[in-house]
């Protein structure tokens, strides 16, 4: 299905439902932020398409923390310039928009036994600003984001996003910001699909479409592909949020199905309600 077809269709069921939808969003390079791409304008089209939320939680593959779930508390979320050597016009974008550190300690809460902490000293990084920018380009809508604990499973993920589904009733929009496939050593220049990339993307949609979140989480099954497509998973964690966020009923939409670089899916989803 072609990415203008998908999100037609999603604008049609999304009409219906007042229960958030969930996004998954493939981010690629910072250079999208300030680049018209395929990317960057279906970002624009789903922005229009999806309802205005009370409230954004950001999972971004760029938080890593060790043993412990952070979640920022922040009124004012700065923008974070994490990435190093791009062009100044990258590092003059600005993402003002507020947070909410009530309903932020309320997240903290509902992971309390995920090990969950309040933080005030992150903000929005570049996996979340980068793509917020063009979502919600007013910057109107309260943002916040979570961390992924890198010393936990994969299942783990899923466990947290579980955590935080009935968040979606309350106007909450959960959106994972991350990469389906990431291994940046394997980039090349112009390169056409790797065949670990194509086949590990796949097999994701096609786990995804069966809801079979378990062959998803299981590392031991996926073996080498798994740490070809992910040398470090923390692109792929968010994913797995979402994922574990999705209720058997929701509908699921994949857009911008393509591999950038060779070796970066840039396949993005969203779970909604018919
Ligand atoms: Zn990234």
């Amino acid at each position: 299905m072609t990415t203008a077809h998908a999100l037609r269709r999603l604008r049609d069921s999304l009409s219906l439902s007042d229960r958030m939808p969930l996004v998954f969003l493939g981010h690629g390079s910072p250079m999208n932020a300030i680049e018209d791409s395929e990317y960057s304008r279906a970002w624009s089209e789903l922005g229009q398409t999806l309802p205005s939320p009370k409230a954004i939680l950001v999972v971004s593959a760029h938080w890593m923390t060790r043993g412990t779930t952070l979640v920022d508390v922040s009124a004012a979320p700065r923008t974070i310039y994490d990435f190093y050597g791009f062009p100044d016009a990258l590092y003059n974008q600005q993402y003002p928009a507020a947070g909410n550190p009530e309903l932020a300690r309320e997240v903290v809460s509902l992971l309390q036994s995920h090990h969950a902490k309040e933080d005030d000293t992150w903000g929005l990084d570049h996996g979340a600003w980068t793509v917020l920018k063009f979502l919600y380009p007013g910057a109107d809508v309260p943002v916040f984001q979570i961390s992924i604990d890198m010393t936990r499973d994969l299942a783990y993920q899923l466990e947290i996003g579980k955590a935080l589904s009935d968040l979606r009733d309350r106007g909450v929009l959960i959106l994972g910001s991350g990469n389906v496939v990431h291994n940046l050593r394997a980039m090349r220049m112009g390169g056409k699909p790797q065949d670990f990339a194509l086949e590990f993307d796949t097999l994701f949609a096609d786990r995804m479409t069966d809801r079979d979140f378990g062959a998803l989480s299981n590392t031991e099954k996926l073996g080498p592909l798994l740490r070809m497509a992910h040398p470090s998973v923390d692109h792929y964690l968010p994913a797995l949020t979402i994922a574990g966020a999705s209720d058997p009923t929701d509908e699921l939409t994949f857009m911008t199905d393509s591999i950038d670089l060779g070796s970066v899916s840039m396949r993005s989803f969203v779970f909604h309600q018919a």
